[in-house]
């Protein structure tokens, strides 16, 4: 995948495509695959990188929800659960089953969580993963070394899935582009074009590295922006409802010392009646979430003060050694788009879940949703948008579609596990020049050969693409990310041909960027 070759693809293109996705987060590239194997002409126009929203930012759980089965929303529960199967079979090199353990200190929650875990695993049917069941005190100790053990009386186990976010996002792009869709970051949609009846028939666009504008136009415009839906919408129709109602959640990420095994702590009810989670992600562990109602949505939101203390007063009040500031590795929150179901009159098909609603301009917009259920939103989302637009009717094949680079033992490749079959392409990189096979960092397993593939052939365009979004080292160890900056800067410069000043303000911006992602 080249940027300059997805820019020329769409130069070149004078016709009006089938369907432009707004919005390169996991709704968007979801929506651009189903479209691609149907066999429709796609393009996708990502303001920034691919995932820099909210999808490189969540507890990375391809779940049911657990919380959803306690309200009664069953039906939420098994469309996810199936979902979360059907992304383990299609993606097994970046998806896996993890071990939780809800924690038990009073003598009601073994009988009501066991129970409750069992419904849970039963609803899974033939996509379900390992056996919930009720531990010991001792078992669960051995599960989870570090937990609090003052008042424990044992734990029960369930099993949901774990993925790389940002790293499934982009096999997703490839998967996309490898079935014939156009997808191009940097290049954020200013404006929607209209036709003579005031339909919406096209975008506007600016490529943010040339400055320069471009038109294209489509049958059907479909806005998969998340949490900005709204700005979209109103750049149709100044007057519309609002749709998504914002809400900020944040996570801590601290050493592997706060969780050594290979299980996570589910805490059902926090003090704010939510469900905590820490996680073994990548050899450190992952503690999260909050709700933080926000006004507006920005591109790259910060963690507040309150929602910090949250996290580290919680989870203090399970492990044996409370994590303080000076533990936290990175710092990062997220927004979720939240669908505010009673603004959305005419609904053109409503899942629980998520929502599909068209504007009277013919804007088609695809919100709310979760990750693990990226595939079933786009299949309805292309179903509505193939009728909108009038397009010949053609099944969604993505059931039982590969994501690219899958691998069914991409164990044996180490760290580099995460990128399947391409893992292969990287060895050879190393193969190839030695040098390319030195870490990045004592404290990250990165190497200089994932930089150069990222910059090659996975359209990373700055800094902080790669260090983000391609490795996950700012999300991993913001400081270790902040210090291994100049080298990446070096090696991307010698592969997309970046002059000194280019190069400096490529690590400027980087640290402006990580600088919150860091707890002072
Ligand atoms: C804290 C948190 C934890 C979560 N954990 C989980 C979890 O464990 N499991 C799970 O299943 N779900 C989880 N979710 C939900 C999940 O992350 C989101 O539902 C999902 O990522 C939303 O994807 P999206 O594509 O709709 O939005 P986004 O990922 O935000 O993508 C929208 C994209 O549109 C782009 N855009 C905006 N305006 C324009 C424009 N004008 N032109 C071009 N591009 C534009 C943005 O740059 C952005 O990249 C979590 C959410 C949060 C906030």
């Amino acid at each position: 995948m080249k940027r300059p070759e997805m820019l020329g693809r769409v130069q070149a293109h004078s016709n009006a495509w089938d369907m432009i996705v707004v919005g390169g987060g996991a709704t968007g590239v979801g929506v651009a695959i189903d479209a691609a194997t149907r066999g429709y002409e796609v393009l996708l126009l990502e303001q920034s990188d691919f995932g820099k929203g909210t999808s490189s930012r969540s507890t990375k759980l391809a779940h049911g929800g657990v919380r959803y089965l306690e309200q009664g929303n069953i039906g939420l529960v098994m469309e996810a659960l199936k979902e979360r199967g059907l992304l383990l079979q299609n993606a097994p090199h970046l998806v896996s089953d993890l071990a939780f353990i809800v924690p038990n200190y009073d003598w009601w929650e073994a009988p009501f969580y066991g129970l409750g875990l069992k419904l849970y695993q039963l609803l899974a049917g033939k996509y379900g993963f390992g056996k919930s069941r009720l531990l010991s005190r001792e078992e669960t100790l051995e599960h989870l070394p570090t937990l609090k053990t003052e008042g424990l009386r044992g734990g029960a186990v369930y099993y949901d899935g774990q993925f790389d976010d940002a790293r499934l996002l982009i096999h997703m792009v490839f998967t996309a582009f490898e079935q014939g869709a156009t997808l191009l970051n940097y290049a954020e949609v200013t404006g929607l074009t209209k036709d003579s009846q005031g339909f919406v028939d096209g975008v506007v666009a600016r490529d943010a590295e040339t400055g320069e504008e471009f038109r294209a136009r489509a049958k059907v415009v479909i806005n998969a922006t998340g949490a900005f839906s709204d700005r979209l919408r109103r750049t149709a129709e100044p007057s519309v409802a609002p749709m998504i109602v914002p809400s900020q959640g944040i996570h801590l990420v601290f050493g592997p010392e706060f969780l050594p095994g290979e299980s996570a702590i589910m805490v059902p009810h926090t003090s704010d009646g939510r469900v905590l989670f820490a996680i073994p992600w990548h050899g450190h562990t992952l503690v999260g979430t909050t709700d933080t109602p926000i006004a507006d949505a920005t591109l790259e939101p910060v963690a507040m003060e309150q929602e910090i203390e949250f996290i580290l007063s919680t989870a203090g009040q399970y492990l044996g050694k409370a994590p303080t500031r000076a533990d936290v590795l990175s710092v990062f929150a997220g927004i979720r788009p939240l669908v505010r179901a009673a603004a959305v009159a005419n609904t053109a098909a409503l899942s629980r879940d998520h929502v599909i609603h068209i504007d009277s301009s013919g804007l088609m917009t695809i919100g709310g949703g979760k990750w693990t259920t990226y595939r079933h939103m786009a299949e309805d989302c292309v179903d509505q948008a193939a009728t909108l637009a009038q397009l010949p009717e053609r099944p969604c094949v993505t059931h039982h579609l590969n994501i690219h680079g899958f691998h069914a033992s991409a164990g044996q490749f180490g760290h580099l596990a995460v990128y399947g079959s391409d893992a292969i392409e990287i060895r050879k990189l190393i193969e190839d020049d030695a040098l390319l096979g030195e870490p990045l960092h004592p404290a990250l397993p990165y190497v200089r050969a994932e930089v150069i593939w990222a910059a090659r052939d996975e359209m990373s365009r700055t800094v902080e693409d790669a260090l983000a979004r391609r490795t996950r080292a700012l999300f991993l160890n913001a400081g270790a990310a902040l210090e291994m900056a100049p080298v990446v800067a070096d090696l991307m410069a010698a592969e997309l041909g970046w002059t000194e000043i280019v190069k400096a303000k490529q690590v400027a911006a980087f640290r402006d960027v990580a600088s919150n992602y860091v707890l002072c």
